[in-house]
């Protein structure tokens, strides 16, 4: 086994790796996008990519079966990164995480007068931790996706979401009214990995470091 493989997701973690992979050499034979294999070799024989959901990642390289992996900061805190190295970040997929209201909530108001909030997130962990260091008392709700639907419909008063541009919440009459924490990706190293594999996966790591340094 000294063939290394790496843990990504589609979308905009795949797009905004490739040029990391270009840099140390390593082009994917497929477009995860276009084809539907999990499996994706690349011009490499010794490496392969496998495609996995975002929140997955971290998973894949804690237990081995991947070697290297990206996820965002938002997903590394989430999963808790027991067992994982994460030397770099790499600065793609930034974005920030946020708390956000329906445009027509006095929310300062309502964390003034100490009233209890309904917060809907599938970011529970940095919910929690966010209204718990603001000693606001929260009734939070667990949501996998579409976060903005929740205060529309009357499930929350409140949403913990990753904002960039703004436009979605904005389509969706919603304000973003705190700053919680700037997200990057970063890369995640199996520690086991780097010990068996170092001659091959430290080039890769030198090379995406030199590659963001740029
Ligand atoms: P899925 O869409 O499969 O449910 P996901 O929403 O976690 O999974 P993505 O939307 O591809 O997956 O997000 C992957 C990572 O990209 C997130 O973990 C986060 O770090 C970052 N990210 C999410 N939303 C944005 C955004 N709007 N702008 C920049 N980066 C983002
Ligand atoms: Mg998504």
């Amino acid at each position: 086994m000294n063939g290394i493989t790496i843990a990504l997701s589609k979308g905009r973690i795949f797009d905004e790796t490739l040029p990391l992979l270009a840099a140390a050499g390593i082009v994917p034979a497929e477009n995860p996008e276009t084809s539907r294999k999990l499996i994706i070799e690349t011009n490499r024989p010794e490496v392969r990519l496998v495609i996995v959901r975002a929140t997955d990642v971290p998973t894949y390289v804690q237990y081995g079966a991947a070697d290297l992996g990206v996820a965002g900061k938002d997903v590394m805190i989430e999963h808790g990164g027991e067992g994982l190295y994460s030397p770099l970040d790499l600065n793609i997929a930034k974005c920030r995480m946020m708390v956000a209201v329906p445009e027509g909530f006095d929310y300062q108001n309502a964390v003034r007068q100490g009233n209890r909030l309904k917060v809907a997130s599938k970011y529970t962990k940095m919910a929690r931790e966010h209204f718990a260091s603001k000693g606001v008392h929260i009734d939070l709700i667990k949501l996998y996706g579409s976060m903005e639907l929740a205060p529309l419909a009357g499930l929350a008063d409140a949403i913990v979401d990753l904002v960039s541009t703004g436009s979605t919440l904005k389509a969706n009459k919603l304000v973003a009214v705190e700053d919680i924490m700037e997200i990057s990706s970063r890369l995640v190293v199996n520690q086991a990995s780097l010990k068996v594999k170092r001659e091959t996966l430290q080039p890769i790591i030198d090379a995406f470091a030199r590659a963001v340094e740029r």
